[in-house]
């Protein structure tokens, strides 16, 4: 396959290209959540169960002769999705489909045709993962906080140097200021070799990266001068066997105690679903084979998964929906509906893996 052809798919050929689409199978093959289910959307659009299929196919022909590429494919019906009428939402797309020229022309005209297009943006907040130790955070709010907030980090701004990072160092001020925002007391875990901490002590752990559980990193070093000079910030330990993984507990109670949380989190320091980014600290601890079921309170079946991603993960193995999280030599994995394991990554000191260079994806499922 050349550019030309990948073109073609993308533009003129998309909705032909989408007759066949199966959300599953681009998973497994690696596409991204976000792009398998815009795919999606577009897929049920034009060629899924209907109660207007001379409609459906009349949009077909229209995506078709019009050339309408992907993108705007995938654009139309993320702006129908809010209309619950089948009608007024069929009529839409016929509309949208008719107009020529750039992906421009067809946001203007979606957002005076749509209802409720031009409504406010949602009051929230979103934190980005960790790139070269920092973090990007984002956050819409009521202008009159902003103005505020703005007003009281625009004080004492010196003209002669750049205005963006100044604010950002007044705002981190202020909220560190007075009782505000406390620092994290870090707990790393003892992922490491023992030889590996004996070189941290000795003051030689300046390569030495221990992950947290927040899902942050620090060198060895960095630990030494800002933590150990505290009394009260002990180091906590986590045995780990090559194939076992953390040193196993027994079904004692339905709720994991604090020490079985820690040794579901040093094995795994962030959500167990792959590219979720929420720190081990913030998620709950999962039953991979439910206590419902039987499922027992030890590390090995215990893994941290986020709120959302607890709640999506298919508990009853028979009920085969959003996929389910799996033990595998030691460590947990995510494995989709049709049965491929993916490993998280995005955080890549979990102990299993910074021990023994364990990947639980590659570990075969156990015959059961
Ligand atoms: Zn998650």
């Amino acid at each position: 396959m050349n550019f030309n052809s990948v073109m073609q798919a993308l533009s003129g050929g998309a909705i032909d290209m989408l007759e066949g689409f199966d959300r599953e199978a681009a998973l497994d093959a690696g596409m991204s959540q976000a792009t398998a289910n815009n795919w999606k959307l577009v897929h049920e659009a034009y060629y899924g169960p209907t109660t207007s299929p001379s409609k459906q196919r009349q949009a077909r022909e229209k995506a078709r002769a019009e050339g309408v590429s992907l993108d705007k494919l995938v654009h139309i019906e993320k702006k129908l999705k809010p209309i619950k009428n089948n009608r007024t939402r069929n009529k839409l797309r016929l509309t949208l489909l008719s107009v020529r020229g750039t992906y421009k022309a067809l946001l203007a005209l979606a957002r005076k045709l749509l209802p409720g297009a031009d409504k406010p943006p949602e009051k929230k907040m979103t934190i980005s993962p960790s790139r070269h130790g920092r973090r990007r955070v984002v956050f819409w709010a009521d202008e009159r906080d902003v103005a505020d907030l703005e007003h009281a980090l625009l004080q004492k701004v010196d003209p002669d140097l750049p205005l963006a990072s100044q604010l950002l160092e007044h705002f981190l001020a202020l909220i560190r200021s007075g009782g505000g925002v406390p620092h994290a007391v870090p707990r790393p875990q003892l992922l490491i070799p023992l030889p590996e901490w004996v070189r941290i002590i000795r003051g030689e752990g300046d390569d030495v990266v221990l992950g947290l559980t927040d899902g942050t990193t620090i060198t060895g070093a960095d630990f030494l001068t800002t933590h150990t000079a505290n009394p009260d910030n002990e180091l906590e330990a986590v045995v780990f066997h090559p194939t076992e993984g953390a040193v196993n507990q027994y079904r004692l109670e339905r709720f994991a105690n604090a020490k079985q949380r820690d040794m579901a989190r040093a094995t795994q320091p962030i959500c167990t679903s792959p590219d979720c980014r929420r720190g081990a600290d913030q998620c709950e601890i999962h039953h991979i084979k439910a206590w419902k079921n039987g499922g027992e309170t030890n590390v090995n079946n215990l893994a941290p998964l986020c709120r959302y991603h607890n709640r999506v993960n298919d508990d009853d193995a028979h009920l085969v929906r959003r996929g389910h999280v799996e033990m595998r030599g030691g460590a947990p994995v995510w494995v989709s509906p049709r049965g491929f394991a993916r490993a998280n990554k995005l955080h890549p000191f979990g102990g299993m893996r910074s021990l023994f260079n364990h990947d639980p994806a590659k570990v075969p499922a156990r015959a059961s």
